[in-house]
């Protein structure tokens, strides 16, 4: 049965309620609180006993059939929820509003939150290392502006991009945005794109919200930061129902403060996961991070995607570092005080939106305990502070929270002894009354002679007197016990007097458990209002945690502190790819860089698999480890501030999209051509190797001519065809490179050494034995490998006049093929006229 079919005149009123409530949440799953479950009803019932492998039954509500439905028990909800929201459902909460022991009527209930892939507050969906941002786009014809946050931690950004389309995707891509708020659905590309090829959530929400947390946007004066703003608040605040009270003053993001790195170079330079597997491991984060907290692994990852241009903020990190490195002692000791801390940021955010519980309180006391010792730590080091130590805050908590606490908040155990007078005495109360079951137990032996008499409870019938079948007739008249319970061998009983006693204790137990529970929000409450400080804390908690790790990585993968300069000037000495330094079996071959200011591009030849796109990967991970504030592998470096990084990998090592055609090549390249600027920097892998021979030989001697001459930024252009290593005579910016390899009894080596100059030899062939293809076909390609060799020797031609000639012979045999797949006989005559127009004005094209 549809939801749309029910008689509304015949429906049950909870069911009534139900419908009025659901209207209101058309898009999402609506759980709905009935007793100990959550049930979902109609088409919901049935989508959640799909996706969740439950059992779809029925509920009945007044109409002949019954609804379909299905349930899950509220204690354990939250995998459940987990399931759907990442498949990419909503998912929203109604509870019942008050206690359903004093409701008049029926209990009133009400949706309490709502829950999107964006903003997961505290499922286990969340990733230690990464943030969650939920960002909203607003596009103003000549801009974009982006406003993203992360709702578990309370931190917020606005950005404004250029009106390019590829560039915002890029950018939504890098910050890693799972769901995206957009005023309209009217740019269905950019949906589709979002949607479609990346999997992105993307909610459709007008509003903005007007007064309420202005203090997070207070500070900004342009007006489309604060229109991005309240359009993400209304959705966050009206529509998922979120407390943001944990969320700090927005951060403006000038994108031109930071190096600036498309999505295609975060990938193949495999920052953040590896290409293929798409994993942490083996990813350079995954090498630097020795973080010892989450929020100082996130801050890292942060820093990573985000590498610094102005000089000052740089050496401040440089200069840490090496503090850092020569205080040894001090260093592990904070680590070990780091080690202790809890992810406070997002403890911070359960506070304000999420189910906070008392281990939670727990985690953050224990965060809040170390924090005294690393201000010392951090003063000893010579760095300056402003730590707040929140000492109010940790006694409170010593003194209130309990030390064993359960995880839910209605069972009572929250609480310390001597936080609360009058707790304490309900609490003896409680178990004055266990004392007085003892005693009670005695007394009545002594009175009645029963010797095997017994007083217990259980949560049926409560407390009882059991006497066994044998002694009921010892049971004396005026003591005026009632019968309860009659088991097999005994009778239980009641007495008037245990009655009164049971009536105080389980009183005295609900009114603990009551009482425990608003103590506990007391706590938090007091606690919320330091809330802002308290993030204060855990960013520099994080940031301190950060800048030890890369002092950490740097002493144990022997970095070194590079020089920066601003003339363009590039030196390093013996520079290696940390990555595979560290995974690779074999020893690591490091390698130079020079390229003093007139020397803008690098041609690199080699043979394939002799490392040349490890080479230029490795200058590239060297120029962003140095800007984010890291030490970089190699024995000494100088290196230029670079202000934007393009890469272009090679299309067959391009798995990141599945896209691998030559126009993404292409685009790719006119991207950097595009934008690159002089300080920039250009990796172009074996670029035209996408097309006919020599139609990527031209276009890449081109570009390559292009960059050097206009451009003239640093750029690493590797290449197979080795005609191009002549342009080196002709462009004095360009120089020639090769990654050497040496031929022993037949086989190649690879030494993986780069040296001036062109290469001299292909090696194809070589590394074709190698990967094992049968000695008939390797005999064969050497036979005519020396034919073309002693031919080309015999006939030495310009290169042009040889393009030229071999483009001749393409196209005949184009037009032979062409010929070939023609049909003569099955052809009507108009047919057989067209086809030969078209041979003939082919063969007419020059
Ligand atoms: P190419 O791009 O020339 O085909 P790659 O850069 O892909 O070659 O490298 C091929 C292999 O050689 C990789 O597996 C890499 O681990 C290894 N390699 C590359 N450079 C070095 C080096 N400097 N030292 C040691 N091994 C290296
Ligand atoms: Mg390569």
């Amino acid at each position: 049965m549809k939801r749309s079919e029910v008689d509304l005149s015949k429906i049950s009123p909870m069911m009534k309620q139900y419908l009025d409530i659901k209207k209101e949440y058309e898009n999402e799953l609506l759980f709905y609180r009935v007793g100990d479950f959550y049930e979902l009803f109609f088409e919901d019932g049935e989508t959640a006993s799909r996706e969740l492998e439950l059992t779809l039954t029925g509920k009945n509500a007044g109409l002949e059939e019954r609804i379909p439905m299905c349930g899950v028990p509220f204690h354990s909800v939250k995998p459940y929820i987990e399931k759907l929201v990442s498949k990419g459902y909503k998912v929203a909460i109604c509870d019942q509003l008050e206690d359903p022991r004093f409701a008049k009527g029926m209990v009133s209930r009400g949706v309490t939150q709502v829950i999107s892939k964006g903003t997961v507050v505290d499922l286990e969906l969340l990733n230690e290392h990464d943030n969650h941002y939920i960002a909203s786009v607003l596009d103003f014809s000549y801009i974009y502006t982006i406003c993203y946050a992360d709702i578990s931690t309370g931190s917020i950004y606005v950005s404004i991009l250029p009106h390019q389309k590829d560039k915002l995707i890029s950018t939504l891509l890098n910050l890693g945005i799972l769901e995206i708020v957009l005023p309209n659905n009217e740019d269905l590309e950019l949906i589709a794109t979002l949607k479609g090829t990346y999997g992105i959530e993307v909610s459709i929400s007008e509003g903005e919200l007007e007064d309420k947390y202005s203090n997070v946007y207070e500070s900004l004066e342009e007006e489309h930061y604060i229109h991005a703003v309240k359009h993400l608040f209304y959705y966050l605040v009206v529509k998922e129902l979120k407390d943001l009270s944990h969320f700090k003053n927005v951060e403006v993001i000038v994108p031109d403060d930071y190096l600036e790195m498309d999505v295609h170079t975060v990938r193949n330079l495999e920052l953040v996961e590896t290409l293929r597997l798409k994993e942490r491991t083996y990813s350079l984060i995954w090498l630097i991070d020795k973080t010892k907290t989450s929020m100082g692994s996130r801050k890292l990852k942060n820093w990573l995607m985000n590498p610094l241009k102005k000089i000052d903020l740089i050496e401040e990190r440089y200069h840490k570092i090496e503090v850092l490195n020569n205080e040894f002692i001090l260093r592990e000791n904070l680590r070990n005080s780091l080690y202790q801390i809890y992810d406070m940021e997002r403890l911070c955010g359960k506070i304000s939106c999420g189910s906070l519980n008392a281990r939670d309180l727990l985690q953050l006391k224990l965060s809040l305990k170390e924090l005294p010792t690393i201000k010392e730590i951090v003063s000893d080091l010579g760095f300056s502070t402003s730590l707040n130590t929140h000492e109010e805050i940790y006694k409170l908590l010593e003194s209130a929270i309990y030390e064993d606490p359960p995880v839910t908040l209605k069972e009572g155990y929250l609480i310390k002894e001597g936080y609360n007078k009058e707790l304490d005495e309900l609490k003896s109360i409680r178990s004055g009354g266990k004392d007085f079951i003892a005693n009670f137990e005695s007394k009545l032996k002594e009175q009645t002679g029963i010797k095997n008499l017994k007083v217990g409870f259980n949560k049926v019938f409560g407390y009882y007197i059991e006497i066994t079948k044998g002694q009921i007739a010892n049971v004396p008249e005026e003591l005026h016990w009632e019968r309860r319970q009659t088991l097999t061998g005994a009778e239980r009983y009641i007495s008037p007097e245990l009655k009164e006693k049971e009536a105080l204790i389980l009183n005295a137990e609900e009114k603990i458990i009551d009482m425990e529970y608003n103590l506990f929000c007391e706590v938090k409450e007091t606690i919320k209002k330091e809330l802002l400080s308290l993030k204060d804390t855990a960013n520099e908690i994080a940031e301190l945690d950060a800048i030890t790790a890369l002092s950490v990585v740097a002493e144990e993968c022997h970095f070194v502190r590079p020089t920066l300069n601003t003339e363009h000037k590039l030196e390093i000495k013996n520079g290696r790819h940390p990555v595979i330094e560290k995974v690779s079996n074999y020893e690591y071959v490091a390698n130079d860089i020079f390229m003093d200011p007139s020397i803008h591009t690098l041609l690199i030849t080699g043979p394939n698999m002799s490392g040349k796109s490890t080479f230029m990967r490795q200058l590239a991970i060297i120029v962003i480890l140095a800007q984010m504030g890291s030490f970089v592998p190699a024995e000494k470096a100088n290196l230029p501030i670079i202000d934007k990084i393009f890469t272009r990998i090679g299309a067959s090592d391009d798995l990141v999209s599945g896209e691998s055609t030559f126009m993404v090549e292409m685009k790719e390249a006119k991207n950097a051509i595009c934008n690159a600027t002089e300080d920039s920097l250009i990796l172009f892998d074996e670029l035209g190797r996408g097309t006919a021979t020599y139609d990527g030989m031209s276009l890449a001697g081109s570009i390559l001519e292009y960059v050097s001459k206009h451009i003239q930024c640093k750029t690493l252009f590797s290449t197979h065809y080795h005609e191009l290593t002549s342009m080196e005579r002709e462009i004095p910016s360009i120089k020639n490179v090769h990654v050497s390899a040496k031929e022993e009894d037949g086989n190649i080596i690879f030494l993986h050494k780069v040296k001036n100059g062109a290469v001299d030899k292909s090696y194809g062939i070589h590394v074709a034995r190698l990967a094992g293809l049968p000695e008939e076909i390797i005999k064969n390609a050497e036979s005519l490998l020396k034919t073309y060799e002693s031919k080309e020797k015999k006939e030495p031609k310009e290169m042009q006049i040889q393009f030229a000639m071999d483009f001749e012979e393409e196209k005949t045999d184009e037009l032979r093929e062409k010929l070939k797949k023609l049909d003569p006989l099955h052809m009507t005559p108009m047919d057989a006229m067209n086809a030969l127009y078209e041979l003939h004005s082919e063969a007419n094209k020059k």
